[in-house]
């Protein structure tokens, strides 16, 4: 059996990040989204398990600690991490599986596990990420300003991403990313047993 592709997918907050996989979801339904675990506070509407697993500092710190994180990362002073077990669980079930993560996450990932597709979203402008956030209504001025501030920094980190892309238009960009993550199962990084395997047919 083939192993699943693991799909690192970063996008500042405030990208639309959230909407586009809602709607990849809908194309792709065999996809595993892994869960976070966050110290951050949930917001109007988010479930624990579903969106984030939402944990105490101790808990999050004993996850790192024991190693059961793939990766971690701050982010405008919460830590976010992905839980490794499950991860592995699938991929090794030759489940596809994504990460909606950070850059300081998603390069630790790209460091452990270079056959993970890394793709990166932009937003068509810092305005207009700006105007997004304050459209959603749910952080502060200065939440805002730290966001934009860390926007620019994470665009910074996307020429280390294999695939980049402008989310301008929501069907647009799922249709993007769809196309991405068909082709990239064709990449060389990840098909290095298919080589080997005609190979060794000779
Ligand atoms: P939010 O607070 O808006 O849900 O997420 C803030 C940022 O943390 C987003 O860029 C999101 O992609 C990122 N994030 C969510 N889960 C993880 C995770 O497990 N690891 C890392 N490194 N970043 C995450």
């Amino acid at each position: 059996m083939n192993k699943g592709v693991l799909y690192v997918f970063s996008a500042p907050s405030g990208c639309g990040k959230g909407t586009v996989l809602t709607e990849l979801r809908k194309r792709m339904p065999e996809l595993k989204y892994s869960v976070s675990a966050t110290t951050r506070a949930p917001r109007d509407g988010e479930v624990d398990g579903v969106h984030y697993y939402f944990v105490t500092r101790e808990r999050f710190d004993e996850l790192v600690k024991t190693g059961g994180m793939l990766e971690h990362a701050t982010f405008c002073g919460n830590s976010y991490g992905t839980p490794k077990e499950k991860v592995f669980e699938c991929l090794d079930n030759g489940i596809d599986v994504i990460l909606e993560i950070e850059t300081k996450g998603a390069m630790m990932v790209k460091e452990s596990y270079p056959e993970a597709v890394m793709i990166f979203m932009l937003p068509p402008s810092i305005g207009e990420l700006r105007r997004r956030l304050e459209n959603r209504h749910s952080e502060t001025e200065e939440v805002i300003n730290g966001r934009v501030k860390e926007a620019a920094r994470e665009i910074a980190v996307a020429e280390n991403y294999d695939y980049v892309f402008v989310n301008d238009d929501v069907s647009e960009a799922v249709e993007t990313l769809y196309r991405i993550m068909t082709v990239s199962k064709n990449l060389v990084k990840i098909n290095q047993d298919l080589i080997k395997g005609v190979l060794d047919k000779c």
